[in-house]
């Protein structure tokens, strides 16, 4: 079966050249939108990601404020520089990079964000908004991947949609945003039975899990609509999904790639969301 490759590269690009003409319009009033983001430690996975979120701002025109705190900042600390960026009118989105030393309690420092700055929608503020179907922000991998299945003309209403993961930031938001687009949601985690069967149910399969190529073909359905969120290192220093890809291909209608679906989706998320809290404040 041909299936068609649903490239979030190619979207991301799009949606950044749109944005990139969105923030000139801005500027043309005197605004720019402006992105705060907070790594503590040394973690060399988060201080890549927090300099492709730097990247990709200034590649749009978004400012962005970089505090690197070290490893054993303490939590008061950390709160205070929240206050202090909650009250910056230079500053639209907070992001907190996780994940944070453990010394710190994560859950206290993503409630001290303001809520209309939470660009990353981990505050329960948000969380509740996007269960009642009233969020300014939504996490930006599940909305990055609403946007590339909207993108591909892929209709959700009424369809079997079948979620593996259950976090707070992939799988549970993503089943919230296919909930209020009229999917019926199945949601799987390590405990749930007949894992297979249940794939194998699903016209649009969402693999969340952590596990290289854990979803081999006899997971997916014939004509089935396959996103990979899984970004799994291998010790080469490449990158897997948690869809056995080469396997799976044959059987889907639509499949993401990794690398090049899901993760530069989220990434334009974030700045989309970013210049959302900007006209919310500034407009
Ligand atoms: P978590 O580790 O927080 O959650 C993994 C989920 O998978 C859990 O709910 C867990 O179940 C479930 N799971 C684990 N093993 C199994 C199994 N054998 N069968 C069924 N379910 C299982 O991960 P995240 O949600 O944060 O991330 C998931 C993947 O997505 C990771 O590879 C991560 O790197 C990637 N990711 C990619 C992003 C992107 O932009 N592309 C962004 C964010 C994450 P249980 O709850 O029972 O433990």
């Amino acid at each position: 079966m041909a299936y068609k490759l649903l490239n979030g590269k190619d979207l991301a690009a799009r949606m950044k050249a749109e944005m990139s003409e969105e923030v000139k319009r801005l500027a043309d009033n005197g605004i720019t939108p402006g992105l705060a983001v907070i790594i503590v430690g040394n973690d060399p996975a988060s201080r890549i990601y927090v300099n492709s979120k730097k990247r990709d701002c200034a590649e749009v025109g978004i400012r962005s404020f970089e505090y690197a705190l070290p490893e054993d900042t303490k939590e008061e600390e950390l709160l205070g520089l929240i206050d202090a960026l909650n009250q910056d009118e230079a500053v639209d989105g907070i992001l907190v990079q996780l994940p944070i030393p453990g010394h710190l309690d994560e859950a206290k420092v993503i409630r001290r964000i303001d809520p209309s700055k939470d660009v990353d929608a981990f505050h329960p503020f948000n969380v509740g908004e996007l269960m009642i179907g009233k969020h300014a922000f939504a996490p930006c991998t599940p909305a990055g991947i609403m946007e590339l299945i909207k993108d591909a003309g892929i209709s959700v209403e009424g369809k079997n949609c079948v979620v593996v993961g259950r976090s707070n930031i992939v799988g549970k938001p993503m089943t919230m945003l296919m909930l209020h687009a009229n999917a019926t949601v199945t949601v799987c985690h390590s405990r749930t039975q007949n894992l297979k069967e249940i794939c194998k149910s699903a016209d649009i399969l969402i693999a969340a899990i952590g596990k290289s190529k854990f979803i081999t073909s006899e997971y997916v359905k014939e004509g089935a609509v396959v996103i990979d969120v899984g970004i799994n290192r291998t010790p080469d220093g490449g990158m897997t999904g948690d869809v056995d890809f080469e396997q799976v291909c044959d059987i889907a209608s639509a499949i993401t790639p990794v690398p090049g679906g899901v993760g530069p989706m989220t990434r334009a998320m974030l700045l989309k969301n970013t210049i959302k809290a900007c006209n919310m404040h500034k407009s």
